[in-house]
């Protein structure tokens, strides 16, 4: 077969890898921007030499490319950062004095802990709809004053349920609330655009999107990240620095908050796979994600103790996440005996999601978790994901449950 851009590298028949909400495995397109680079890269923005003219070129090309990918408006800055986690912090920190934020607890961590002056609002019972968490956020903007913003992720990292994102930004921003929108595991899956979400605000990261560890992004509007204090102090942030301390000029557009020698191959490898899955076509990616995704929850609503867990309902669009409450059983074990006996990759826990999982796995909702222990298993998908792989999964899984306690 014709090698493809999107190939999985160093694919292993033995093992299945169906983590890929947590990391995604490296596909060609980033191993051999990677490669190209190795043999000639200098340090960006700090050279004259050639591999230090060749190194910004490609920094700031691949900086052309993630704006493209997430429909960047002309005024927007792209910052590369470490990931999602860094791209939300570091917003976080360049919000005005008195920002309220807002946002819902089923958020993964990174995008519930960084905000200053949080007004966290409980997800409704499961099973909600979108209009349930509109009128919760009406509510809560009610009578907010100064500036807000509403921070939502596009797609859960337990569930996968795509959230509805467009219509809570729209409620926001007719309340004059700027909207951030946590795509970490949004961007993998579907075409993200800062206008279509209705966001002003965009973060992902790089090795959910195939592309190896170390670069994320935060892409959106310009205005507060110009004046706010750069994230990183030091070379790069700084523009021009006086004898006395505090004397200083501090840069301007993405080099504020890009303080030290930037990761170039991260970028570089980042910018490689945005273009790869455009060049693949979303739409065929994700069709197909979609028919592996029917494949294994139709599986896996054949196994016995493995209940699927949502919070919109079962027929809410999801990207090819699933989480399965196993009453009776440890998460972790299972997890453990997949990858032990069955060679297969998975994870179990709380993903960095608590409260979340915490509600998922009330009594109220899915039964007892069991004895074993807190948590879920979850199974994901992505590019280099098959239905032989699936089947597997679903097998395997039905043959640990059958043993284990
Ligand atoms: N947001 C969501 C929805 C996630 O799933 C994750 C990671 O799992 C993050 C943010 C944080 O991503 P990172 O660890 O790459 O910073």
């Amino acid at each position: 077969m014709p090698s493809s851009p999107l190939d999985v590298i160093g694919d292993d028949d033995d093992f299945v890898h169906l983590d890929y909400a947590a990391s995604a495995p490296c596909v060609r397109a980033a191993a051999d921007a990677v490669a190209g680079l190795l043999p000639r890269y200098g340090s960006v923005h700090r050279g004259t030499g050639v591999r230090s003219q060749t190194s910004t070129l490609a920094y700031e090309l691949a900086r052309d490319v993630v704006a493209e990918f997430a429909g960047a408006r002309s005024g927007d800055t792209v910052i590369f950062t470490r990931n999602t986690t860094d791209a939300l912090n570091l917003l976080a920190r360049a919000l005005p004095p008195g920002t309220t934020t807002v946002q819902f607890d089923g958020e993964h961590h990174a995008n519930l802990l960084p905000w200053p002056n949080p007004l966290r609002l409980p997800v409704p019972s499961a099973p909600c709809s979108p209009d349930d968490l509109v009128i919760a956020l009406k509510t809560a903007l009610d009578g907010l004053t100064g500036p807000v913003v509403f921070t939502v992720t596009g797609a859960g990292n337990v569930t996968g349920e795509v959230w509805p994102v467009r219509e809570l930004a729209d409620v926001a921003h007719s309340y004059g609330a700027r909207v951030i929108v946590d795509a970490a595991q949004l961007a993998p899956h579907v075409p993200v655009d800062l206008d279509d979400l209705g966001a002003d605000y965009l973060a992902f990261s790089g090795h959910k999107l195939y592309a190896p560890f170390g670069a994320g992004v935060l892409v959106g509007r310009s205005d507060w990240l110009d004046v706010a204090e750069p994230y990183l102090a030091g070379g790069g942030a700084s523009a021009a620095v006086g004898d006395r301390p505090g004397d200083l000029t501090w840069a301007t557009g993405a080099a504020r908050h890009e303080g030290g020698t930037p990761n170039l191959l991260g970028a570089v490898a980042l910018a490689a796979v945005c273009e790869a899955l455009t060049g693949a076509g979303r739409a065929a990616l994700h069709e197909h994600e979609q028919r592996l995704l029917t494949r294994l929850r139709d599986g896996l609503a054949g196994v016995p103790g493995a209940v699927e867990v949502s919070l919109f309902g079962p027929d809410h669009p999801r990207v090819g996440i699933v989480s399965l409450a196993l009453p009776g059983h440890d998460p972790a074990e299972v997890a453990r005996r997949l990858g032990r006996e069955h060679g297969i990759g998975v994870r179990a826990g709380q993903f960095c999601a608590h409260p979340l999982v915490r509600r998922l796995t009330g009594t109220d909702r899915t039964g007892t978790c069991g004895d074993g222990g807190p948590g879920l298993l979850r199974i994901s998908l992505g590019v280099g994901s098959t239905g032989e792989d699936v089947d597997r999964a679903v097998t395997a899984l039905a043959a640990v449950l059958g043993t284990v306690r």
